[in-house]
């Protein structure tokens, strides 16, 4: 089976910390050590502590200067990884990131140079005390005061939530200082400190910690006041809840392989249950939350690099992994024990306790909805769509330069100067398919600029674009609302001549594909081949040098604009019926056939149905070899998975729903606002999936068949979006066109027409769920 993806598999470095980390926690049984600590009073064991700090872990923020690694948030996150995956019982994000981080950035001082050193050791183990209600996600002014007394320091107050409680050396407290905010540290054995243990559902224990203490001076105790504490309690906030989140997709990831291995293994009506496609559709669900979570992950970090001093942008990036990270945790874990049955509720069992700690990770440091109402509160993250960034000044588009050399930068800017010198701007972002009459200038014009086959080598009159400029070059078109034209002469027939054609079949149709003058269309589904399109019926005969073709194809698209098809039809019925097809090209005008029109949902004319009533095709219009047809036809299925995987329909249709909400004044309705925030971070995360492929892609890689997660998630986002904007429009969501009056300005229906297509389309997504259940579940038959 196909691993799930981690969000560090793309940095050798990393992965080979999260590796040395996985070794050395999967070296004793960490749940076993889970359980047996349930019944601690801490809950968990010093001894352990130390060894985990002679790994290093708690130093891997500590700068080197004060004898730290120095290293940054993905060596953090690469070890809370793998604390999720083998269910480490310590507190490693509450007791190893989060007060290291705060007091690596606190000003240096003798008793922070102590902690440092205490800490990292093993030797101090100590929480930090900074929030006083449940729901806080940022550090407000504090109730908690210290104030100074006689020589002493009285501190007042209480903190909640706070973790290691029991067996703590001390806490780092956020407290009112003389009118200011400051970080101190309180020792646990200071008089009039005391804590309270509250058991966590995982056996973790945390607790609210009273305060009516005194300690020997201020000198003493302040590590920091006003502005440098405030700064630093952030951000180190922030960096517990990004390596908190990469422990969530831990646990989801190790969730979903036990259930896996489960669905394997467990038996009943005489089968594995695995083979039972309800249970395959869910895991794949499970499954893609998974992935999710690891593009997220991998983003976010890039994100919180580039976050520099920004404190908002960090904290967006960390609400952005909490969310998905908590969310696919709990979903995966809650599935884990469903398919499980019976054995998953019960204490004993291994899922149980991925669950429970699930359940007490996510609601630390704010849970998935509280980072979703944070994310939705910073203005900025307000920006459905980027528009496109502008282009350069280019007065000519040669198409034959050095593109390897030239850097990708460079290239979109003259791709979008081309668009913006050529493209009509009232056609940008049509609602629907457009048809052959309404792109034919676009498609003359790349012709004459010879920039219609950027994919195609130059031998064939293509551009030869190098993988990343290809894929740069849909990613502009696609930003640029760019209508697609009839393109399968491009996109599908032009590639498989090349690669299976012959040089006289290649000759003949080639230039004409590039000249405008052939229209291509696809003749895949029948009536009754539609998903098993291997039962196609329309047969192909040969008689001397032709074919005699009967049958019938159907939801043929641009099947009315089309000079040409090409097609799959039964050449042998006798064998297995993969293996009695072959793939052929016709010329429409041939006598015999007739072409009907079907509108679709929509109303617009999409597709046809066209019928074949002995069609004489010329044996040369075979493709490959007679009855090998099928192999053809999947040879087409990656690329064009990447392209129906893309996030362009979701990002435009949030784009639409923003401005609509917008002109109606939406967001100030907290219920409108969760549910866009909501499809914004799936969109986010999304794109963060569709960048991983597209890097395959751009790398010249062959694409895996986990791509099928994008077609699923990219149309079920699409769809989920296209149903909030016909909600937001209220009485205008019932509207057939485009509405433009003073409260509206937007085609509401057309998005999700399109989505319902969508869905179906490229294979269903039924379809991808069995293709992912099999080629990368790998679960039984
Ligand atoms: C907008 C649009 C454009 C299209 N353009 C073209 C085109 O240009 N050329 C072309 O050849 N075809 C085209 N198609 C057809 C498309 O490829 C088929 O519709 C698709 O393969 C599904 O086949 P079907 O419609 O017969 O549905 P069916 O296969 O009958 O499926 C019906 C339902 O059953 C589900 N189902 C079927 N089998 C399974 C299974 N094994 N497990 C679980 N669920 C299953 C499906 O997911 C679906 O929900 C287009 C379709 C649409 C909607």
């Amino acid at each position: 089976m196909m691993t799930p993806s981690s969000f560090l598999d793309d940095n050798a470095d990393i992965a080979a910390f999260r590796d040395s980390a996985g070794d050395f926690l999967g070296a004793v049984d960490q749940r076993m050590r889970t359980r047996a600590l349930q019944e601690h009073p801490a809950g968990f064991d010093r001894n352990y502590w130390q060894a985990l700090a002679a790994q290093g872990w708690f130093s891997i923020l500590v700068p080197e200067d004060d004898g730290g690694m120095g290293l940054g948030l993905a060596e953090v996150c690469a070890v809370a990884d793998q604390a999720g995956y083998h269910l480490l019982p310590e507190p490693f994000v509450d007791a190893g990131v989060q007060p290291l981080q705060l007091l690596a950035l606190l000003p240096p001082g003798p008793l922070r140079t102590r902690l440092v050193e205490g800490m990292q050791a093993g030797t101090i183990v100590a929480g930090v005390a900074w929030q006083e209600s449940a729901g806080q996600t940022e550090p407000e002014t504090p109730a908690t005061i210290a104030k100074r007394e006689g020589g002493r320091l009285r501190l007042r107050g209480r903190k909640r939530f706070v973790q290691p409680a029991v067996d703590a050396d001390g806490w780092l407290v956020w407290a009112c200082f003389e009118g200011d905010d400051a970080i101190l540290w309180l020792p646990a054995t200071a008089p009039g400190a005391s804590a309270e243990s509250r058991c966590g559902v995982d056996g973790s224990v945390q607790g609210d910690i009273a305060l009516d203490a005194s300690l020997p001076g201020a000198e003493d105790a302040i590590l920091a006041v006003g502005e440098p504490a405030r700064r630093a309690l952030r951000q180190a906030n922030e960096a517990a809840r990004i390596a908190q989140a990469a422990e969530l997709a831990g646990i989801a990831r190790r969730a979903f392989e036990l259930t896996r291995q489960y669905l394997c293994d467990r038996e009943q009506f005489g089968k594995p249950i695995g083979s039972f496609q309800a249970l395959q559709h869910r895991l794949v669900d499970g499954w893609m939350q998974v992935e999710l979570a690891a593009a997220c992950l991998r983003d976010v970090l890039v994100q919180a690099r580039a976050a520099g001093d920004d404190p908002a942008a960090l904290a967006r990036a960390a609400s952005r992994a909490q969310a998905r990270c908590g969310h696919a945790a709990a979903e995966m874990c809650r599935m884990a024990i469903q398919l499980h049955g019976a054995i998953g509720t019960t204490f004993e069992y291994d899922v149980g306790l991925y669950f429970r700690r699930a359940l007490a990770l996510s609601a630390r440091l704010g849970n998935a909805a509280a980072h979703r109402r944070r994310f939705a509160g910073s203005d900025t993250a307000l920006a459905g769509e980027a528009s496109p960034a502008g282009p350069g000044r280019y007065e000519s588009f040669p198409n034959d330069l050095d593109w390897e050399a030239m850097p990708e930068a460079e290239f979109r800017r003259m791709v979008r100067a081309l668009f913006a010198r050529h493209y009509p701007d009232a056609r940008r972002h049509m609602p629907y398919r457009q048809s052959w009459a309404e792109t034919r200038d676009w498609y003359m014009t790349l012709s004459r600029l010879g920039w219609l086959a950027p994919a195609w080598p130059k031998e064939h009159g293509g551009m030869g674009l190098p993988p990343d400029k290809l894929i740069a070059y849909i990613e502009e078109s696609e930003a640029w609302g760019i209508a697609r034209p009839p393109d399968q002469g491009l996109n599908m027939v032009g590639p498989i001549l090349m690669r299976f054609g012959t040089d006289a079949q290649r000759a003949r149709f080639l230039p004409k594909i590039l000249s405008g003058e052939h229209v291509w269309t696809q003749g895949y589904s029948e009536p009754n081949a539609g998903s098993d399109l291997a039962a196609v019926r329309t047969e192909a005969v040969l008689d001397g040098d032709e074919f005699i073709v009967n049958g019938q194809k159907t939801w043929t698209t641009w099947g009315a604009d089309g000079t040409h098809m090409f097609m799959l039809v039964r050449t042998d019925k006798t064998v297995k019926k993969q293996a009695g097809i072959s793939f052929l090209l016709v010329d429409l005008k041939t006598p015999g056939i007739t072409v009907r029109p079907i509108r679709n949902i929509a109303d617009e004319q999409e597709f046809c149905e066209v019928f074949f009533d002995n069609v004489r095709v010329p044996r040369e219009n075979l493709v490959g070899a007679l009855n090998q047809g099928w192999t053809i036809a999947k040879a087409l299925l990656g690329y064009e998975r990447l392209f129906t995987g893309s996030p362009k329909h979701s990002q435009h249709t949030l784009h639409q729903v923003e401005k609509l909400a917008r002109q109606r004044g939406l967001f100030a309705d907290a219920v409108f606002r969760a549910r866009f925030t909501e499809l914004q971070l799936d969109t986010l995360d999304l794109g963060a999936a569709y960048a991983g492929f597209a890097q395959m892609a751009k790398r010249g890689e062959p694409i895996p068949p986990s791509i099928s997660m994008l077609k699923i998630w990219s149309t079920e986002t699409y769809e989920r979006l296209a149903l909030l904007l016909i909600e937001a429009a209220d009485e205008y969501g019932g509207m057939r066109h485009h509405v433009a009056t003073d409260e509206v300005d937007l085609h509401i229906v057309a998005p999700l027409f399109n989505a319902l297509g969508a869905k179906i389309f490229a294979g269903s997504n039924e379809i991808q769920r069995n293709i992912l259940a099999k080629a990368v579940l790998e679960l039984p038959g």
